[in-house]
């Protein structure tokens, strides 16, 4: 097969494997219980959260685990109801006057997970450019005094646009700035869902600015349903999960320490090879266009050539439909998607491609294509030489009917 879908899923690796095997036989031990063996299992989960946060400039206590990004995403969002009840409760004492419900603005473009989430507040969306790169002047402009948090994801996962983060964190600070001189001390927390391009950048949270960073084990080659929230030190938050009081009561239930085992040695694999990783995937990405230029009708390329992740190939192939395309290269073992995996399965055009403008005829016919561990020059062409049949084939058909 040739695989070219990573941004959806990425296989665990070997190592990976072999790091997470010893806590789900011999050390399966719980880590809160009391006995000696059960210490090994602690040590081991609070060693691998330390590697994790290490890899974003972070401390191990700044984090908290999760299922996946997913919930990571709900658990930043809480950072706005702790401040509602803090409000209420500042004013319960003194005054009746209503408070006024702070507003949460995301990106047009976030995953589902975030907009969806987004629902349970009171929250705007910011626009994006033809690109798919956040409208500055869009958020300058939604930024009101009751806005207390902005989320823009590090890049999207259509398109890999790369948003300016340390660009968006310099605004909010000016933003607080100009609040404080008003006398209004509202918090305005930055909070970046980070699943997409963990391998492919240096992420720093200081660097970037941000307050809230979600990271995701399944995209690097870590096992699924293994997450993390970076929490920074002005974020307060309220549990989304209740019980037993792990993560700092942030987030309950018996830690996963196969899990996390498996995600810190997965970012130990990548560390500080982000760069070789981007020339990498810029070659083989442009040995695929140079590949499918060979096509009848070459595609029309999506997303933003100077900001984009260089394992990302977002195109389009207008007039074509790409539900056929999946279907016909599947047959030839090529694997790709439409937008999101959860887009897709939900058989709605894509809300980022209608974001950034595209006509009907270019959303149906738009396929996302995303290189990585499983891509070499070899199935790189062949993958460009099948895609290019076929899309000659479908031009064919339509042609005849
Ligand atoms: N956020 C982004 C940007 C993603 O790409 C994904 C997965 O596709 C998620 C969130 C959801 O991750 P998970 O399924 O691990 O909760």
């Amino acid at each position: 097969m040739i695989y070219l879908d990573h941004a959806a899923a990425t296989p665990v690796s070997e190592k990976v494997l072999k790091s997470m095997i010893p806590y789900l036989t011999e050390t399966f031990f719980n880590p809160s219980s009391a006995y000696l063996p059960a210490k090994d299992a602690r040590e081991a989960y609070e060693a691998a959260k330390n590697k994790i946060a290490n890899f974003i400039g972070a401390k191990g206590n700044d984090l908290v685990i999760t299922s996946g990004a997913t919930e990571a995403n709900a658990l930043a969002f809480t950072a706005i109801s702790s401040r509602i009840d803090r409000v209420a409760k500042m004013r319960q004492k003194s005054d009746s006057t209503p408070v006024k419900k702070p507003t949460l603005l995301v990106l047009e473009t976030e995953h589902a997970s975030v907009l969806e989430n987004a629902k349970n507040y009171d929250f705007e969306t910011i626009k994006v450019d033809k690109t798919g790169l956040i409208d500055l002047s869009d958020l300058k402009q939604k930024l009101t005094d009751n806005v207390e948090l902005v989320s823009v994801s590090l890049a999207n996962n259509e398109l890999g646009t790369i948003q300016p983060l340390a660009e968006i964190s310099a605004i909010l600070k000016e933003t607080r700035l100009s609040r404080l001189k008003r006398g209004i001390t509202a918090q305005l927390l930055l909070h970046s869902d980070a699943s997409q391009g963990l391998s492919l950048m240096d992420i720093n949270v200081s660097r970037l600015g941000v307050d809230l960073l979600t990271l995701n084990s399944a995209k690097v080659c870590g096992p699924k349903g293994v997450g993390a929230l970076y929490v920074g030190h002005d974020a307060r938050l309220n549990p989304v999960i209740m019980g037993g009081g792990q993560e700092r009561g942030l987030r309950s239930g018996t830690e996963n320490v196969a899990g996390v085992v498996g995600f810190a040695t997965a970012l130990e694999a990548v560390h500080g090879h982000a760069s070789a990783t981007r020339k990498k995937y810029t070659a083989l990405v442009e040995n695929l266009k140079n590949e499918l230029k060979k096509c009848k009708v070459e595609p029309v390329y999506l997303g933003n050539k100077n900001h984009r992740l260089a394992n990302f190939l977002p195109l389009s192939f207008p007039g074509l439909d790409a539900e056929r395309l999946i279907f016909k290269l599947e047959e030839k073992e090529v694997y790709v998607s439409t937008g999101s995996a959860c887009s897709a399965s939900k058989g709605e055009p894509s809300h980022v491609l209608r974001a950034i403008g595209l006509t009907d005829e270019e959303i149906a016919g738009s396929l996302r294509l995303t290189l990585g561990v499983l891509n070499n020059e070899e199935n790189i062409k062949e993958a460009g030489r099948i895609i290019c049949e076929v899309v000659n084939s479908e031009y064919e058909r339509q042609k005849n009917v």
